[in-house]
């Protein structure tokens, strides 16, 4: 087989490239996807039920960055959707991020923007040099928001506790002091109409889109001609982890379908405390979609083989350094994506990164 451009990986990264590819090339492209369907991580479907779900996590579209927004438009239309995050605290929902409502509901007070400022100042702990995520929050917080915000959630999320993670793992604690409740603050922001896996199949419509599916690239790749890979698999798995496996945090995900037609009060809802799990989605929320019935999904972070979030110690990230460097060295092969480049990255960032990636190589 003889393709100019192979892509391994059909998630977002590797769907914009090949997308690129073709229309902008008119060049043939071979997708090669190792799982049994296209989209990665943001892949939804509809459930027994009818409800459409997102099977890696919930994904909500949000960005400031028009020209990505401008492309995806070119292969979906929007429901429009401001994401909005309870934290439940002491037996009850305040919003999320902190704001000048969360302080107000959590404390029974009745601060103006302006007394914010000094109702936070009044909290802040001293500490002298701050090396830790713990002493991040304490110094900008206070030990009650710490405790019950940060601390226990931090310690599900990654299975450490902020006091031996890095300061740069939270390195600023946003605090609102207007009453904006929204989650994001882009300009752009919903998910797509019959959601992203149908936006992902719009993005492969090409006949010049070769899309393999059900296939290690390993299995196929000694058998294919080409001149340039873009590849948006882990970086450790292409050098046969030769320095080492980099370590991921896992999600374990726990689908519950119940016959109401609401469950929560909004989409997303945090549990920092008591109990094993850190959110619950409510799909229909998220997506517009009308049903009698509602799905949920409970988050339970966890060590496992799927790899979900990059690990934010300084010894993983000297490793995928490592592994970069070693990348930068192959000939004809790009890095590209959050497993490619070790590199947590949002939607949009991923896009941007991969419309960025095929301006260099289209010269
Ligand atoms: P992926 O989607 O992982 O695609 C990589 C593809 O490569 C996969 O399909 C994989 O199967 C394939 N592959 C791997 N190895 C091989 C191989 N050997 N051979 C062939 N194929 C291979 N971003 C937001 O903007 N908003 C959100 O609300 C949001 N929520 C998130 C929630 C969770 C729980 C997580 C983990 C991430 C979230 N993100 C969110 C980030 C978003 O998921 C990523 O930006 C996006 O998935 C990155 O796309 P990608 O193509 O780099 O990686």
């Amino acid at each position: 087989m003889k393709f100019k451009y192979v892509v391994v990986g059909a998630g977002l990264a590797g769907i914009t490239v090949a997308e690129r590819i073709a229309t902008q090339l008119n060049e043939e492209v071979l997708v090669i996807e190792k799982r049994n369907h296209i989209a990665g991580n943001v892949y939804d479907e509809y459930n027994d039920d009818g409800i459409l779900v997102q099977m890696y996590g919930p994904h909500t579209f949000h960005t400031n960055d028009k020209e990505v927004f401008d492309y995806l438009c070119q292969y979906c239309k929007w429901h429009e959707y401001q994401h909005r995050v309870l934290s439940y605290v002491n037996g009850n929902f305040v919003p999320m991020p902190i704001s000048l409502e969360t302080i107000n509901q959590l404390y029974n007070l009745n601060l103006s923007e302006f007394e914010m400022d000094d109702f936070i100042e009044s909290r802040k702990v001293k500490i002298e040099e701050i090396k830790t995520s713990e002493d991040v929050v304490l110094s900008q917080g206070g030990q009650d928001i710490y405790e019950k915000f940060f601390k226990y959630f931090t310690i599900k999320q990654w299975g450490v506790d902020p006091s031996e993670l890095d300061k740069s793992v939270i390195s600023r604690i946003p605090f609102r002091k207007n009453r904006d409740t929204r989650y994001f603050t882009d300009q752009y922001q919903g998910n797509p109409y019959g959601g992203f896996t149908k936006m992902c199949k719009n993005m492969l419509n090409h006949q010049k889109i070769k899309l393999m599916l059900n296939t290690d690239y390993k299995e196929v790749i000694d058998d294919i001609e080409y001149e340039k890979m873009i590849y948006t698999g882990p970086i450790d798995y292409y050098f046969d982890y030769k320095l080492g496996k980099l370590k991921y945090r896992s999600i374990k995900f726990i689908f519950e379908t119940y016959d109401c037609e609401s469950y929560q009060p909004v989409a997303s809802t945090r549990w920092p405390m008591d109990y094993d799990y850190t959110r619950i989605t409510e799909f229909k929320k998220m997506t517009g979609q009308k049903h009698d019935k509602t799905t949920i999904l409970k988050e339970i972070p966890c060590d496992g083989e799927e790899p979900f979030y990059t690990f934010p110690t300084a010894e993983w990230k000297d490793l995928a350094q490592q592994y970069r460097d070693l990348a930068s060295k192959e000939k004809n092969v790009i890095f590209l994506g959050r497993l490619a480049e070790y590199k947590y990255y949002d939607m949009d960032d991923v896009i941007r990164r991969a419309l960025d990636i095929f301006e260099e190589i289209k010269v």
